[in-house]
């Protein structure tokens, strides 16, 4: 008998017909005899519906109540849910985060889980009961509510996994698993039968929305065995492994990830000096501003422009204090750009092979497509471009890394 995590998504539980139809999905496992513990999130639409009553009140709404607030979200789908397993049979009893003692830190709209207490959890699973929890959040030890970020509850699947050292975490979704590039975007992706928790990371990180990044972290952390699949679809889905094989068909590239959340500043004609970088980004880091890609060019009259990339979101925040920062050092100008995208190609064949990028670069050269900034790692390198073009690059890049399914597989 195996004990199972299954996360099911926003969409999955979009309607009360489909969590009707989780239920039904549930109580198949169930009847092969497996512990089913189910995670899920708010119903599509949601989480965006109550953070838009917010910003009725106020533009930043204080981010204690805002989490008590969107946290409502999987309050009202846990209970639904357990009541369509009630329905059909199957004992279940529903857990919020804090109920079950999901603890984290106290960093509203984005906590961390410290802990979790898996005890009231094996209780039930011993009661013969499917255990559902609320995903994306957890209480802190003052008894806050908190929420774990946009996405969190893959991490509440995965966290909940490692707790109860479950054989499998099953993250369902509105797509059958991984693919090598969002299949809403190039319809000739095609479905990855595994790929490595370092490549799942670096594609999280560069913007792949399937998993949450913190999910896979904990994932690789505590070797959780994870696969994305189909809510309402059979197949094997995509596996998340620990093994880089070593086989001849491993392609170099394994998927594209972009981004379309960030925002470029420059400042221009600051003096060069030493220090130069810290002076700027010295109060950038202070005002909590997070730096992504970086850019440094000196020109020949002894001064440097210097160009970053932040999280959208953070886009006037930064071009106030970049503002600041240009008066106190005599600097030419400052030049903000919210139209760029940044697109990466991820793959641990990278290691092994040489000219990636440049194979990179001259495809999107073909398509005349402009490079703005370029940032590589051991098995990434990404480009910033512009916005307009982000479609067309990750197509031509899918095509030029031989990607594409053959005709009439895509989707
Ligand atoms: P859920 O609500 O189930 O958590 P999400 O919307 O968070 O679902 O994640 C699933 C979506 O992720 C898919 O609908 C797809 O458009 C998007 N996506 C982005 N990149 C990829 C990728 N490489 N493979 C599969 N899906 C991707
Ligand atoms: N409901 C939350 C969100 O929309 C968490 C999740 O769906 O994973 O971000
Ligand atoms: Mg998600």
């Amino acid at each position: 008998m195996a004990l199972i995590v299954q996360k099911f998504g926003g969409t999955s539980v979009g309607s009360v017909d489909r969590i009707e139809q989780v239920a039904a999905k549930v109580k198949k496992f169930r009847d092969k005899g497996d512990d089913i513990v189910v995670v899920v999130s708010a119903m599509s639409g949601e989480t965006n519906r109550l953070i838009d009553l917010a910003k009725q009140i106020s533009e930043q709404p204080v981010a204690r109540e805002l989490d008590v607030m969107v946290s409502t979200g999987e309050q009202v789908t846990i209970a639904l849910l357990a009541m369509a397993l009630i329905k059909i049979g199957v004992p279940a009893v529903s857990y919020t985060g804090s109920q079950v003692r999901i603890l984290t830190d106290s960093a509203h709209t984005k906590a961390r889980i410290l802990q979790i207490d898996s005890q009231q959890i094996h209780k039930e699973l011993k009661a013969g009961r499917v255990v559902v929890v609320a995903g994306f959040q957890g209480v802190d030890e003052a008894g806050n509510i908190t929420t774990l970020g946009r996405g969190g509850s893959d991490t509440t699947g995965v966290a909940l996994a490692a707790a109860l050292k479950a054989d499998e975490c099953q993250i369902y979704t509105d797509v059958d698993g991984v693919y090598t590039t969002d299949p809403r975007v190039v319809a000739k992706a095609q479905r990855l039968d595994k790929i490595t928790f370092e490549e799942m990371l670096e594609m999280a990180s560069l913007g792949s929305k399937v998993l949450q990044i913190r999910a896979v972290e904990f994932a690789g952390k505590y070797s959780v065995p994870l696969r994305v699949l189909h809510s309402f679809q059979e197949g094997p889905g995509t596996l998340i492994t620990l093994d880089e094989e070593e086989s001849m068909e491993q392609p170099i590239i394994s998927g594209i990830a972009f981004n379309r959340d960030e925002a470029k500043l420059t400042i221009r004609g600051v003096p060069d000096t030493p220090g130069v970088a810290f002076k700027i980004l010295g109060p950038i880091s202070s005002a909590n501003v997070e730096v992504d890609m970086i850019v440094q060019n000196v020109a020949h009259d002894n001064t440097t422009d210097f160009t970053f990339t932040v999280h959208r979101n953070d886009y006037h925040n930064a071009l106030q204090v970049l503002e600041g920062i240009a008066r106190d050092m005599g600097a030419r100008e400052v030049i903000g750009d919210v139209d760029i995208a940044k697109v990466s190609i991820v793959g641990v064949g990278m290691r092994s092979h040489a000219g990636v990028a440049s194979r990179m670069f001259e495809a999107l050269a073909k398509e005349n497509i402009n490079i703005q900034m370029i940032s590589t790692s051991e098995i990434k390198v990404s480009v910033v471009i512009e916005e307009k073009y982000l479609e067309l690059a990750v197509r031509a890049l899918h095509t030029a890394f031989e990607l594409d399914a053959p005709a009439g597989k895509g989707e």
